[in-house]
Order: structure tokens, then C-alpha cells, then sequence
């Protein structure tokens, strides 16, 4: 059997979300877990956060999954409804909605409540995405006050910069302050990046996602600065060793050259399982443990390791692409790319295991 696996740390995940929510003091924390828990499985992310205060997610059967498995809790949909049915389903499964425009609203206000629903209205503040404008404000409180069986409403926006010191949230935050002033409603703004830099922005309930799974937010602090643990690690084995002569070159394109006579690594995992192509020569891997780096292109299946500063490295030796010992940050940065990509895109052909 090919030996690419991917293993998965549960209790990882936990101790990310007991230090998201120790660093939101008193506020909630749904755990963000759309796009299947950012590659990780979203019910696996879900048993192991089973205590959680509440989900985030954006597809409504896997919400109703949630519900089916006899999760209790806040389950949020992160777009809302896009259907009256969708907005019925989501009632009658007791799941919270963002409600981010005035078609949702006159959907909300054009029919009745089978059950008291919770709504995130969600302001656009500047990230130009999802939101309502501030002109828009006016007629969404109508459209509210007419919408029947809204049991309770709470006030929400989305930073686009919170992870670039830079910039920060206060520009977002100042206008999100000036379009709720006086409204009295619970907050939501932060993602991953906000919770742990920006206090000022915690809110009723905070929304770390891309922390759960042991990556930083930011390009100038480690996930193990930040005390995270990696929850997926991506395992595989050298499965060929070649000798090169200098001047050898290495894979399609023949884009490495050896230098002097070295020995490589071919490695079982490509692009095809989710390893980025386009990681250049250099991108890190551990092989035994020990930090070496790629060389040539990655290809389909297949990947080339230096075995030079690990010599006793043969066949079968052990290879680490991210993960313990190697953040998959430290990866995505090489590849030009981020984490939340990297670990959204491990495919279905690569087996997974837990821990
Ligand atoms: C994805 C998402 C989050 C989580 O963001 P991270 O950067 O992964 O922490 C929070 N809120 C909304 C609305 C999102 O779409």
C-alpha cells in the first residue's frame, strides 16, 4: 500500500479551542468548521469540540447532520439561507442564520416562524463582501421589525486585515461602532487573527477558525508561539533513493540540477493528494525528523527530497510534508499560498487516521 497517509490529532483540536476560548475571556466561540472543518472532517472536528458553544458552517444538511447526532448548540450558517425552504429547514433544525441582505430580510418579513429563529446581521464594514450597507440600515430594521418570530438578533461583521499588523481592525471597527451605535445588540466580529490581537473586538461571540486547526493567522508569529498544535499531520515514506552525479537534473522540467553528487529521496505524495505544484526547490520537509528541503518539480504522485543532510536515510525512511514537527504554515509560505488552502485541499485519495 502506498504510505502517504494523513493523521489527525483530535486532542489537538480541543487544546486550539480551549486556548481560542481562554483568550476571548468571557465571550462565546462558535467553532468555525466549514469546508469539512477546513479539510479536517467536519463531523471528527465536531465530536472532538463536542462541548463547544457553538458551530459555524456554511451547508444546511451538514448542519442538520449536527442536529441528527444530537448536537445541542448554536449551530450558525456563515451565508444564511438562499431559499425559503433553506430558511424553513433552518427553523425547524433550530439553526442560527446570518442574514447579510435585503433579499434574506424580505424573505424573513414575507413569511412566519414555524420556531423562534436566531439571526447574525451581518454589516458590511469594508471588507466588500457579504453585508449590509449603511444605507441599507434603515430598511432592514423595518423589514426586521415586520419579520415575525425573530427571537433574537446579533449585530456582525468580518475583518479583511486583521492579520496584517499594518492595518489592523480599527478602521472596520470604527465604522461597525458608528452603524450599530445605540442599537444595544449583542456583537460577533472576530475571526482567528482578531481574537488573539485585538480584544477591543471580542464581542458576544468570537469565530476562530484557521486556529482550531493549529496554524497562525499571522506572518510574524508562530503557531507554536502562539501555543496551537498542528491537528493534521501529512505522513508518507522515501519509497525510491537515486545517486546523482553533479550535473544530474531532477524531475519534468529537469528544474534541479545537483550540484555535486547527492543523494535524493523520492517521496510518495503529489499534487494529486493535495501537495501544492507549486512549491519550488527548497520547500521544507522533515525525512527521519531531521529539516530537509525538496528539489525539482513536485509532480503527480510523486515528490523529490535532498537526503543530504540526513545520510542514514534509505528506503522506507520516515517523511513529514506538514504537520508535527513542521508547521504547515512554514509550507504554505514556501509554495506562495496559505495554510487555509493547503489543508482545504488534501484530496479524498489519500487515506486519513486518527492519532
Ligand atoms: C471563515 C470565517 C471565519 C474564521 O476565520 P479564520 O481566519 O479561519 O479564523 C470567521 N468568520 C467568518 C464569517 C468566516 O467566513
Amino acid at each position: 500500500m502506498r504510505p502517504l497517509r494523513a493523521v489527525f490529532d483530535w486532542s489537538a483540536l480541543a487544546a486550539n479551542y480551549a486556548l481560542a476560548r481562554r483568550a476571548a475571556r468571557g465571550a462565546r466561540a462558535f467553532a468555525v468548521i466549514k469546508a469539512d472543518a477546513y479539510g479536517h472532517g467536519y463531523l471528527k472536528a465536531a465530536q472532538a469540540l463536542r462541548d463547544a458553544d457553538g458551530f459555524a458552517l456554511l451547508e444546511i444538511d451538514r448542519a442538520v447532520e449536527l442536529r441528527d447526532r444530537g448536537f445541542r448548540q448554536p449551530i450558525l450558517l456563515l451565508e444564511g439561507f438562499f431559499s425559503l425552504e433553506e430558511l424553513a429547514m433552518a427553523e425547524a433544525f433550530r439553526l442560527s442564520v446570518v442574514v447579510h441582505s435585503l433579499e434574506q430580510l424580505r424573505m424573513l418579513a414575507g413569511t412566519r416562524r414555524s420556531h423562534p429563529l436566531q439571526v447574525f446581521l451581518k454589516l458590511n464594514t469594508g471588507m466588500n463582501r457579504l453585508g449590509l450597507q449603511p444605507g441599507e440600515l434603515a430598511a432592514a430594521k423595518e423589514l426586521l421589525k415586520a419579520a415575525r418570530g425573530v427571537e433574537s438578533v446579533v449585530l456582525m461583521t468580518h475583518f479583511a486585515t486583521a492579520d496584517e499588523p499594518s492595518e489592523g481592525v480599527q478602521a472596520q471597527l470604527e465604522r461597525f461602532n458608528a452603524m450599530t451605535a445605540g442599537l444595544g445588540l449583542p456583537r460577533s466580529l472576530a475571526n482567528s487573527a482578531a481574537l488573539l490581537r485585538y480584544p477591543q473586538t471580542h464581542g458576544d461571540w468570537v469565530r476562530p477558525g484557521i486556529m482550531l486547526y493549529g496554524s497562525s493567522p499571522f506572518a510574524d508569529q508562530s503557531a507554536e508561539a502562539l501555543g496551537l498544535r498542528p491537528v493534521m499531520t501529512l505522513e508518507s515514506r522515501v519509497i525510491a533513493v537515486q545517486s546523482l552525479q553533479a550535473g544530474d537534473r531532477v524531475g519534468y522540467g529537469g528544474t534541479f540540477t545537483a550540484p555535486y553528487p547527492m543523494r535524493i529521496g523520492i517521496v510518495a505524495c503529489g499534487y494529486a493528494d493535495g501537495y501544492p505544484r507549486h512549491a519550488p526547490t527548497g520547500t521544507p520537509v522533515l525525512v527521519n525528523g531531521v529539516r530537509t528541503r525538496t528539489v525539482g518539480r513536485v509532480s503527480m504522485d510523486m515528490l523529490s527530497v535532498d537526503l543530504t543532510p540526513v545520510p542514514d536515510a534509505g528506503l522506507g525512511a520516515q517523511v513529514t510534508l506538514w504537520g508535527e514537527g513542521l508547521s504547515v504554515d512554514e509550507v504554505a509560505r514556501a509554495a506562495g499560498t496559505l495554510s487555509y488552502e493547503l489543508l482545504c485541499r488534501l484530496t479524498s485519495r489519500v487515506p486519513r487516521e486518527d492519532r
